[in-house]
């Protein structure tokens, strides 16, 4: 008990109706693989803890009409399920979390919420069209991803509410799809750009994209300029008909101490026309 509250220090529920029940009581810290919360809280974590690593409905995918993923689904369990090609972008992005004990414990959950601009999840499930299901204890909601990310470090979760699930629609299970990321190095990085692309393919031409670029700016974004240069190619010339300029106009990237805007603006233009060739392999 922290002394002078009523309320445990921490506290691990085994179901999602006891985690609402106790968020919707004194400011909890939540708590899924810690990847996030550790390195940034460290010795000054405050507050109670809950430890939402033993509810069954916060892990786990379920692949039916879409795919649902629970909040607390570590990116290992991601990378060794069977699922379609469309989730391959996912899938690349999962390996690239930092190295296999962070992917054992971190989760996708705890990537959304923790709004890095560098999140590696969020570009793969922009472009999958990915919602999110919040809950508190008195209701539930969805959003679309791209209303949830409000910021670096901002997101429309409200106190009462947990992340419980992400929800692919299933018209987005369609298709194929690449992750390429860009850093310093090949691995354990925080990305100067990342990118996924999906892409359908019908009758040898280009019938739905969708490209989603992260670490430019202050949150990832869709490019919807790509993604109607792309509809109509010939898919033997999409990678042709993805211009700097577009990417650019869409992107409005930002300098920081990883790179300049004009290296992000041409490195994001050229990981997409290598997303697309790769896709089309
Ligand atoms: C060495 C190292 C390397 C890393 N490399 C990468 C990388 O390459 N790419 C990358 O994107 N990230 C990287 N990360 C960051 C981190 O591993 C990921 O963002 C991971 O997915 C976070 O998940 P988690 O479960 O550990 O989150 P936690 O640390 O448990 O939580 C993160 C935040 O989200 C909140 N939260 C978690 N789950 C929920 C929920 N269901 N509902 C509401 N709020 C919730 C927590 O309160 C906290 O504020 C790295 C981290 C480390 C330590």
């Amino acid at each position: 008990m922290i002394s002078g509250l009523s309320v445990p220090d921490y506290a691990r529920p085994q179901t999602l109706n006891e985690a609402l029940r106790l968020l919707a009581g004194a400011g909890w810290r939540i708590l899924a693989g810690g990847t996030d919360l550790y390195p940034t809280a460290g010795a000054r974590l405050a507050g109670p803890v809950l430890d939402l690593t033993a509810v069954p409905d916060l892990s786990g995918l379920h692949l039916g009409q879409g795919l649902r993923i629970g909040a607390a689904t570590p990116w290992a369990a991601l990378l060794r399920a069977d699922l379609p090609p469309a989730l391959r972008a996912l899938q690349q992005a999962a390996r690239q979390v930092g190295g296999r004990q962070v992917q054992a414990s971190g989760t996708i959950g705890g990537n959304l919420c923790n709004a890095s601009p560098a999140a590696d999840g969020v570009p793969p499930l922009l472009a999958l069209g990915a919602e999110v299901e919040l809950a508190s204890a008195a209701a539930s909601r969805r959003l679309p991803l791209d209303r949830f990310l409000l910021g670096p470090r901002q997101t429309a979760l409200r106190p009462d509410e947990l992340l419980v699930a992400v929800h692919i629609p299933d018209r987005a299970l369609r298709g194929r799809s690449s992750f390429l990321k860009l850093g310093a190095r090949s691995h354990l990085v925080i990305s100067i750009a990342m990118v996924a692309v999906r892409l359908v393919v019908e009758d040898g031409r280009i019938a739905e994209a969708a490209v989603g670029v992260g670490a430019c700016g202050p949150v990832a974004r869709r490019l919807p300029r790509v993604e109607a240069a792309l509809v109509g190619a010939l898919a033997s010339d999409a990678a042709d008909r993805v211009q700097d300029a577009d990417v650019g106009a869409s992107l409005g990237p930002i300098d920081d101490v990883r790179a300049t805007a004009a290296y992000r603006r041409r490195a994001a233009a050229e990981l997409v026309r290598r997303a697309v060739r790769e896709a089309l392999a």
